[in-house]
């Protein structure tokens, strides 16, 4: 690991300010970004350990929904009363996620932030695009024509086939989760569909926040889908692993009719993927097998494999059916 320096601010805006020395990254729980340091694939001059800022709270919103702190654990988060309830789709999701000393210290704001698991990017003696920030992929790219069981089928680039590897973004993407972000010109809010972004020529960038952008909480609307729900993570162990393919699904149900419908998909893109046209084939349909093999088609279109990685189509398909099937059922 390289030398940095430290600083441990008391308020956001102080927070915000120490962001704008040059190299510096804020620190939350640090379950990523020390791993990564210690590869040698972040390399910081100075760290912002924002954990003394006061953003740990979950909290009602007058219209009703629910405002999470950006520094409150995924534990406390998964466990509180008001999400188990609500929104038991976001608790069950996270708790899908790596494991209970992991969730302990893991924050919100973290989670959004964490970083591929590509595995040329964690190893920093193979070319990545991602990681060498280069022009026109002039790095490379050691997954495409290497060993990429774990990579995107969908949205990827010529430079980039990495995929997010957060399950809660794919809850929060389904239940239309709204970011609040606090930076050096003011404040500002934005859907969690903006917050992340596809490759393209720039692999190196993750998401939307500008340089010293601070996320101060995530706020969720009022439906919860809390009647029928599904979080269907296909793993290679039944835990402590990542999403090869998770689908994450909230229906709203009038007898056997869909009123409204939600999906989102994990471990298929450089960020949750989630298609508003799928989604709404379901609408005034009956929830039936039936109806939801079309859902899964159109949420796939334009699905391609790359060799290793090819078993995914098929298994996100059969996965979507069955999140469909098991969230009417409401099966476990
Ligand atoms: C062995 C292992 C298994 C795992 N398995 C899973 C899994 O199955 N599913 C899953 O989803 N995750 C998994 N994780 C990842 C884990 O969920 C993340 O490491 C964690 O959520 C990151 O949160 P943190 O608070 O520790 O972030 P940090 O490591 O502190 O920060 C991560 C990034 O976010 C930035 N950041 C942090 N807070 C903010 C903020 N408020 N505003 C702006 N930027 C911020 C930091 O600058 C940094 O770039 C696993 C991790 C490990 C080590
Ligand atoms: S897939 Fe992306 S992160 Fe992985 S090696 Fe290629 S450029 Fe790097």
């Amino acid at each position: 690991m390289r030398p940095f320096s430290y600083a441990r601010p008391s308020d956001t805006e102080e927070a915000v300010l120490e962001l704008a020395r040059p190299d510096s990254r804020f620190i939350a729980g640090g379950t990523n970004l020390i791993d990564l340091m210690k590869e040698d694939v972040e390399r910081p001059s100075r760290l912002v350990d924002i954990n003394r800022l006061p953003l740990n709270t979950i909290e009602e919103l007058p219209e009703g929904g629910l405002r999470l702190g950006a520094l409150a654990t995924n534990a406390d988060t998964a466990y509180h009363p008001l999400v188990t309830e609500r929104y038991p789709l976001l608790s069950k999701t996270i708790l899908a996620g790596a494991s209970a000393q992991l969730r302990n210290m893991a924050t919100n704001g973290g989670n959004l932030f964490q970083r591929t698991r590509c595995y040329y990017f964690y190893d920093a003696a193979t070319p990545c695009n991602k990681r060498q920030c280069t022009a026109n992929g002039a790095a490379g790219c050691g997954a495409i024509g290497g060993y990429n069981r774990i990579h995107a089928i969908l949205g990827e680039s010529q430079h980039c086939i990495a995929t997010h590897p957060s399950d809660m973004c794919v809850a929060l993407a389904a239940l239309e989760a709204v970011i609040q972000i606090s930076g050096p010109s003011g404040d500002r809010s934005i859907p969690i569909a903006d917050l992340h972004r596809l490759p393209g020529d720039e692999p190196w960038r993750d998401h939307t926040l500008e340089r010293g952008e601070l996320v101060t909480a995530i706020d969720l609307p009022p439906n919860g889908f809390a009647g029928h729900h599904k979080y269907l993570k296909v793993r290679d162990r039944a835990s402590y692993a990542f999403a090869l393919v998770s689908v994450a699904v909230g229906l709203e149900l009038d007898g056997d009719i869909v009123r409204h419908a939600r999906l989102a998909m994990g471990g298929v893109a450089h960020k949750p993927w989630r298609k508003t046209e799928a989604e709404d084939l379901l609408i005034g349909k009956s929830a039936v097998r039936e109806n939801f093999v079309p859902v899964a088609d159109a949420l796939l279109e334009g699905a391609v494999g790359h060799g290793s990685n090819t078993f995914k189509i098929e298994l996100a398909h059969r996965a979507i059916v069955r999140a469909l099937e098991d969230a009417v059922l409401m099966n476990d």
